[in-house]
């Protein structure tokens, strides 16, 4: 089988592998000069496979004038003259919903577990340089209230199979001396073994030159304009002429929606904008052991090696890339108040569009065209969902059973 797949992001270029190692010939096609330089490029570098709830839920709508309107929110909406934007934040918030967000943790959660076998056996069989550790992941909490709401997800995650611990405080700071300055400012928080951290653009630089070194076509600096999908193969338009393939596979991010159109689907993807900045780490004794979550801020540190990754700020603005210096300056401030992190010269500022569905469910497996299977919208978790979701769309294309029930990531469905 030919499989030509649109994107060399961490989606496109993992599925490419998975459907390599199974002796198909896989082409893949990005508008970048080079792999993994959209969202996959930077990130905040933390496979959490066991903090997969999605961002709409119930308890967003109580805060809802909060988030929009206070000015260090860190979510922000720039309304636009966009009907996309507009279906996505109405669709986003008919699904902040009690039941349908513990559907969504649930089918996550069996996605999450399945591409932590995934990645991890691709890391270790590899031996891919990409930072990976893994040092679990502390969620820290501001107040009674968060942490009571913490308690309840954690004990409806137990019944999945989720093993994480509710601590104080102390025990908090115990477990991350980083955390030190800031104790005051904690109530509690849920930590989780097993957790993990890599440089997801380390990952698609290696996965890239892998697929090369082993008889794969990467055509970059190549746009597609246009998918044009039958039942019995597909072809598609880049700027420099067309492309035939038996099946192709949609994996391009944030840009799903405008192609998906062009092959007559509709994909409610959206770029939710998000910053990162990645620093110095400290004196071994403070260094991070495993990545962190500081809800007050919703501003997340992942350890890499010598260095720390800061991310964060959710904002439904479009593809607006610039970088607002006071977006940058509030992930120094969280480096600084949270972790007792300072920045020194060159803190790499980047931004990045997680491509987002309103429920936060992706869209993986087979489209209404038969030859064009789909792997995209996955949001804030595209690092951690990334193996699982190869394995799926891997098995669409072969017609295998998948190991897991995919039904919530069908098209339509989401
Ligand atoms: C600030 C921030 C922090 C994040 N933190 C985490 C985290 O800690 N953990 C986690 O799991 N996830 C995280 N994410 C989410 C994760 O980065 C994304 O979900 C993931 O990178 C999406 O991968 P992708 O391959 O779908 O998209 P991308 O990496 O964006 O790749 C899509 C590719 O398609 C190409 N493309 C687009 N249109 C076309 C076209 N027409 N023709 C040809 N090529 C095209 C693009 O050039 C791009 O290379 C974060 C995201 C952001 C922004």
């Amino acid at each position: 089988m030919r499989v030509l797949v649109v994107g060399a992001g961490v989606i496109g270029l993992t599925t490419a592998y998975l459907l390599q190692r199974e002796g198909v010939a896989v082409t893949v096609v990005d508008r970048e000069p080079t792999a993994g330089a959209g969202a996959s490029s930077v990130n905040g570098a933390q496979l959490s496979y066991s903090y997969v709830a999605p961002l709409a839920d119930p308890a967003v709508l109580g805060k809802l004038a909060s988030l929009l309107f206070d000015a260090d929110s860190p979510l922000k909406f720039r309304p636009r003259l966009e009907p996309a934007q507009w279906a996505w934040g109405l669709a986003f918030l008919g699904a902040c919903d009690r039941d349908r967000s513990r559907a969504t943790t649930r089918a996550l959660l069996g996605l999450s577990f399945l591409s932590r076998d995934v990645i991890e056996r691709i890391v270790a069989d590899e031996r891919i340089e990409c930072a990976f550790t893994r040092g679990g992941k502390l969620v820290v909490y501001p107040d009674a209230a968060s942490v009571a709401h913490a308690r309840e997800q954690l004990e409806f995650q137990a019944q999945l199979g989720c093993r994480q611990e509710l601590l104080t405080r102390e025990q908090c700071v115990a477990r991350e001396p980083a955390l030190a300055g800031y104790a005051e400012r904690i109530a509690g928080g849920v930590w989780t073994r097993g957790e993990a951290a890599a440089d997801c653009g380390a990952f698609c630089t290696a996965l890239a030159e892998l697929l090369v070194a082993r008889g794969a076509t990467l055509r970059l600096g190549e746009t597609v304009l246009a998918i044009e999908a039958g039942d019995d193969g597909a072809r598609v338009v880049t700027r420099s002429g067309k492309l035939d393939a038996e099946r192709v596979v949609l994996a391009n991010g944030s840009r799903a929606a405008e192609l998906g159109r062009t092959a007559g689907l509709r994909l409610p993807v959206y770029p939710l904008k998000g910053y990162a900045v990645t620093l110095r780490q400290r004196e071994p004794a403070f260094a991070l052991r495993g990545s962190i979550t500081d809800t007050r801020r919703k501003i997340v540190f992942a350890p890499l090696g010598e260095r720390v990754r800061v991310a964060g700020f959710v904002e439904l603005a479009g593809h607006d890339a610039s970088l607002p210096q006071a977006r940058i300056d509030a992930l120094l401030r969280a480096a600084r108040e949270v972790i007792g992190v300072e920045a020194h010269g060159d803190v790499q500022p980047w931004c990045g569009f997680r491509p987002s569905t309103p429920t936060s469910l992706p869209i993986v497996g087979a489209s209404p065209r038969r030859s064009l299977v789909l792997n995209v919208g996955h949001g804030m978790l595209g690092w951690t969902l990334a193996g699982g979701s190869a394995r799926l769309v891997v098995d669409t294309l072969l017609g295998r059973e998948p190991p897991i029930d995919a039904s919530a990531f069908a098209y339509g469905a989401v």
